[in-house]
């Protein structure tokens, strides 16, 4: 992808971002690093998507890269191995469009008893990432996960992850004519982020929207 194009969709320059690496956030090669943390092999398969369409309640989306196993694999080291350095790596592939006029972020939560299973979310890492980033503030206290659920990962039937999302997230009613933005890793049914975009909306927020690191292709 020609650099200006990935400026555009980064919306912001990713190197205020890096601690500075000293190996391939994918591959552990230590040679040739790039200020965006990869080297030249991998940033070269990197796949970059078109923003995936998108239902009500939902009112945007985008999304970074293709989903690969590489991919996978980092996401993995960054949310179950708590490799949180990757926060940095993996929010430069989040952008917010401009004429979405955001006034919040929000990462996508996770029950309480799961996070402290797993020590940190890591979406409120990259949400603390991108509000640095971009200006735009973030909060974790206008939407909650209420209800412990299975991973949508090991659900494959759409229905399922719909209804294994359902009635699990409470919303601030200080939401109220807000413009956010919801943050998240991995779009794939979409099931989370709909039922948050619902419970945001019912509680009055203007407008909800999704910034996504990868999604597979649509
Ligand atoms: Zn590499």
């Amino acid at each position: 992808m020609q650099s200006s194009v990935l400026k555009e969709k980064l919306g912001f320059v990713a190197d205020t971002l890096m601690p500075g690496p000293y190996q391939c956030y994918l591959c552990d090669e230590e040679d040739m690093i790039g200020k965006d943390g990869l080297c030249d092999s991998c940033r070269a398969k990197l796949k970059y998507l078109p923003n995936p369409t998108y239902l009500q309640p939902l009112d945007g989306i985008t999304v970074g890269l293709q989903y690969s196993s590489e991919i996978s694999s980092a996401i993995m080291r960054f949310k179950k191995n708590g490799q949180t350095e990757y926060a940095g790596f993996f929010t430069q592939f989040l952008s917010v469009p401009q004429e979405w006029n955001a006034d919040i972020l929000i990462p996508v939560p996770m029950h309480p008893l799961r996070k402290w299973l797993r020590r940190f979310n890591h979406t409120e890492l990259l949400a603390a990432y991108l509000s640095r980033a971009t200006g735009i503030p973030y909060s974790t206290k206008l939407l909650f996960k209420t209800r412990f659920s299975f991973e949508q990962k090991k659900l494959k039937d759409p229905a399922e992850r719909r209804r294994n999302m359902r009635g699990s997230f409470s919303a601030d009613p200080h939401v109220q004519g807000l413009r956010i933005v919801l943050i998240d890793d991995v779009f794939t049914t979409g099931a989370t982020v709909y039922e948050c975009a619902k419970v945001l909306k019912r509680a009055g927020a203007d407008k909800v929207y999704l910034s996504a690191v990868t999604s597979p292709s649509h």
